[in-house]
């Protein structure tokens, strides 16, 4: 749209293209306005609408991504939850453990980390386990601890939502969502979660393609929530001296695709608590936007990913070394 064109204007032109049976959405940027046209049966036939006052061009994308793009944002997206921002100059970290066990160990985590300087924590109430006898988490009595921990500590809490009937539950308790790697692809989540009014983290699928991970996130974006942050934590290859293959190169690669903030999982993407700090650093150089740190007081007794938690005082100087990188990097950030 010019960016001389009136809120009526722009409203007239969203109506006779959503008359033709295609959905619009409002791109908002520095310099006016633009309008996304998705859906229809056939290709939009543009002489009419080129006529309507206001518009200034009518432009036809041949990319397969369209509102996780640059293209059709450019600025950076910073998901703000409360006074953190996610994508911004300043780096988030995540923490906390993998699982939510029980009450002492969640407060001591918490207590541990929030001392470091975290401000958010990260624990599953529900955990998707490849083997069904492996712990399966506690439930909404793990919600509840997660809770308190909110209360207590005043971190943000991130928390996995494994179907789409335990999403208003989950969402009652966390101020982010996170989408695993086993349902990155599972189109009814993305859908039902794309409805919601609450951010998201969604992690990258074991052999997705950066065209699969971003399209999830488009379709978490499709259905109206844009608050969508991108998690990368390795992917399957043949290598056996780590868990999984943590693929640092998408990071530049989603930078230059879209404006969505990716955050680096270096626990699950290693599997091995001893690379940890030197993964994250290198993720952060890579222009991570944060991290996701699995950290446990007592690593050894962990019901799951033990191998790949650090202990309290790991994570402290880990803390220390990334805002390091963060600082010399905001100063040659172009
Ligand atoms: C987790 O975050 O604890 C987890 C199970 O991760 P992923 O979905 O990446 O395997
Ligand atoms: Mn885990």
């Amino acid at each position: 749209m010019e960016s001389s064109a009136s809120p009526d204007m722009i409203k007239e032109v969203c109506r006779k293209i959503e008359r033709l049976g295609f959905n619009t959405h409002l791109l908002q940027g520095h310099q006016g306005c633009a309008i996304e046209v998705t859906g229809g049966d056939r290709p939009l036939e543009p002489r009419g609408i080129r006529a309507q006052p206001g518009v200034k061009d009518i432009v036809f994308s041949d990319q397969p991504y369209r509102l996780v793009s640059r293209e059709f944002k450019p600025d950076n997206t910073v998901v703000e939850i409360r006074d953190v921002r996610i994508g911004g100059s300043e780096l988030t970290v995540m923490a906390g453990p993998c699982a939510v066990e029980n009450r002492v160990q969640c407060m001591a985590i918490a207590q541990k980390i929030s001392a470091s300087g975290a401000r958010v924590f990260r624990g599953g109430a529900y955990k998707p386990r490849t083997s069904p006898y492996s712990f399966q988490g506690l439930g909404i009595p793990g919600l509840e601890i997660l809770a308190e921990v909110r209360e207590k500590f005043g971190l943000l809490i991130v928390t996995e939502a494994m179907d789409a009937e335990t999403i208003d539950l989950v969402a009652q308790y966390a101020d982010i969502i996170q989408i695993g790697s086993r349902n990155m692809q599972n189109y009814s989540l993305l859908k039902s979660v794309g409805k919601k009014d609450i951010p998201v983290l969604l992690k990258r699928g074991m052999s997705a393609t950066i065209r699969e991970f971003l399209m999830a996130a488009e379709y978490i974006m499709a259905g109206g929530n844009h608050k969508v942050i991108l998690c990368e934590r390795g992917v399957r290859t043949f290598v056996d001296h780590t868990r999984n293959t943590l693929d640092l190169s998408i990071v530049p690669a989603v930078k230059q695709i879209s404006h969505l903030p990716i955050i680096v999982d270096p626990s699950h993407g290693t599997g091995r608590r001893e690379q940890v700090i030197p993964m994250s650093r290198a993720a952060v150089a890579a222009g991570a936007d944060g991290l996701l740190v699995e950290v446990h007081h007592d690593p050894v007794a962990a019901l799951s990913d033990g191998p790949q938690s650090i202990s309290p005082e790991m994570f402290d100087q880990l803390l220390r070394e990334v805002k390091a990188i963060n600082g010399i990097l905001n100063g040659i950030r172009i």
